[in-house]
C-alpha cells in the first residue's frame, strides 16, 4: 500500500477492519525507520491556560464546565519553565492552551521571542485564529502550529463541535501551511458516532494536507462534559491509524500520544514500533498541570529534569535513541 500514491477511502476503511494487521505494523515500522531513523523527539508541553472560550463537547476545558478552576500562567513563569526544559535537554517546547483571548497576539509573540533565544523550537497550539495572528506568531519565531482536526466527518465535526465548522478548521490548517509553518493535525480515535469509514475520511485529510505532523489519540470521556459515560476509543484501532498514517505520510512526524498512555502504557510503548517517532512529556507547573484535564488522568508531580530522564530510560529499554 505504501506504493499506491491514493488509496480510496474505501480501500483504508476496509484495511482498518481486517482480522490481522501485523503485515501493515511490520511495513509501517520498516517506513518508520528508513524515513525518521530510530531516534524518538522528545518534545516538552507547557499548558500555559485552561481557560476557553469553545465548547467542545468532549474536551473538560469547554467554557460551559463550572466544575474547572481556571488558570492562566504569567508570561514570565511560561519564560522561566521553557528555560528549565532547554536546560533538561528538550529542543522542543509546545506552548498549547484553551482558546484563550487574554493571550493577545503581541503577548505570546513576546513569549515566543523570549523562548527562542533558549535555541529550542517553539510549537504553538492555541486553536483557532485570524490568518493574520498565525502570521503575526511566525515572524516573533514560531516554528510550529498543533491543531487537529479532530474529524473530517462534516456531520460528526458538527454535533462535537456547536461553535466551529470542520471548514473553518481546514481553512486555519491550509492557512498555517501556506504561511510556512510545520503544520500538525490529527484526530480522535472512539468519537461516538465514528466508523472505519469516516478514520478513512481523517487519513486521506491529513494525506491531503501534506501535515508534517499528526497526533492520533483515543477519546477518553470525561465526567463533566455532555460525552460523559461513554467508552473510551480503541487503542488497537487507534495504532491502525498510526500505521496507516506512517504509510501514507512517511515523513511526519507522528506522536505515540498521551492520551493512548493514559489507557494503557503498554500500547503507547508498543506504537513506537507501528509507525511513531515523537513523544510529549508535560512540563507544566504542578499547581496547574492537573487543572489541565481535558480527559480525566492520573498525575504525578512535575520534576523537568528527573522526568526528562525516566523517559529518555524508557526509550533506551524499547531499543531507541532519546533525542
Ligand atoms: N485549544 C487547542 C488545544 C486543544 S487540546 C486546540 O483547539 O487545538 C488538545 C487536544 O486534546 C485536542 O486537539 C483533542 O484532540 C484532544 N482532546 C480533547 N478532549 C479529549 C478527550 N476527551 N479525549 C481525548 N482527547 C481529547
Amino acid at each position: 500500500m505504501a506504493n499506491s500514491a491514493h488509496p480510496s477511502q474505501q480501500e483504508l476503511a476496509a484495511l482498518l477492519k481486517r482480522e490481522d494487521f501485523s503485515d501493515v505494523y511490520a511495513q509501517a515500522d520498516q517506513v518508520r525507520e528508513q524515513h525518521k531513523g530510530n531516534e524518538v523527539q522528545i518534545r516538552a508541553i507547557l499548558e500555559f491556560s485552561n481557560v476557553c472560550r469553545r465548547s467542545c463537547r468532549y474536551c473538560g476545558l469547554n467554557c460551559h464546565n463550572g466544575k474547572v478552576s481556571r488558570y492562566r500562567m504569567q508570561p514570565q513563569e511560561m519564560i522561566e519553565t521553557a528555560q528549565a526544559a532547554s536546560r533538561a535537554g528538550y529542543r522542543t517546547i509546545v506552548l498549547q492552551s484553551g482558546e484563550d483571548p487574554y493571550y493577545t497576539p503581541e503577548i505570546l509573540g513576546e513569549i515566543i521571542q523570549e523562548i527562542k533565544k533558549t535555541g529550542m523550537a517553539v510549537t504553538v497550539s492555541c486553536g483557532e485564529l485570524p490568518r493574520r495572528d498565525y502570521a503575526y506568531l511566525k515572524a516573533c519565531g514560531a516554528d510550529r502550529y498543533l491543531l487537529k482536526h479532530e474529524t473530517a466527518d462534516e456531520g460528526l465535526y458538527r454535533s462535537l463541535h456547536p461553535d466551529g465548522t470542520l471548514q473553518n478548521r481546514v481553512e486555519c490548517l491550509r492557512n498555517l501551511k501556506d504561511l510556512g509553518y510545520e503544520t500538525g493535525s490529527g484526530f480522535m480515535i472512539g468519537l461516538p458516532g465514528q466508523t472505519e469509514e469516516t478514520v478513512a475520511k481523517d487519513l486521506l485529510l491529513l494525506a491531503a494536507l501534506g501535515c508534517d505532523m499528526a497526533g492520533i489519540g483515543p477519546f477518553i470521556s470525561h465526567p463533566d462534559t455532555p460525552l460523559r459515560g461513554l467508552p473510551s476509543g480503541s487503542t488497537e484501532l487507534t495504532k491502525r491509524a498510526v500505521a496507516l498514517t506512517r504509510l501514507l505520510l512517511p515523513d511526519a512526524n507522528l506522536p505515540a500520544t498521551t492520551s493512548l498512555g493514559v489507557l494503557s502504557n503498554g500500547e503507547k510503548n508498543d506504537v513506537f514500533s507501528c509507525g511513531a517517532n515523537v513523544v510529549m512529556r508535560k512540563v507544566t507547573p504542578d499547581p496547574y498541570k492537573e487543572r489541565y484535564e481535558i480527559y480525566p488522568a492520573k498525575l504525578g508531580h512535575t520534576d523537568i529534569e528527573k522526568d526528562r530522564r525516566e523517559l529518555e530510560e524508557q526509550i533506551r529499554a524499547l531499543g531507541r535513541i532519546p533525542l
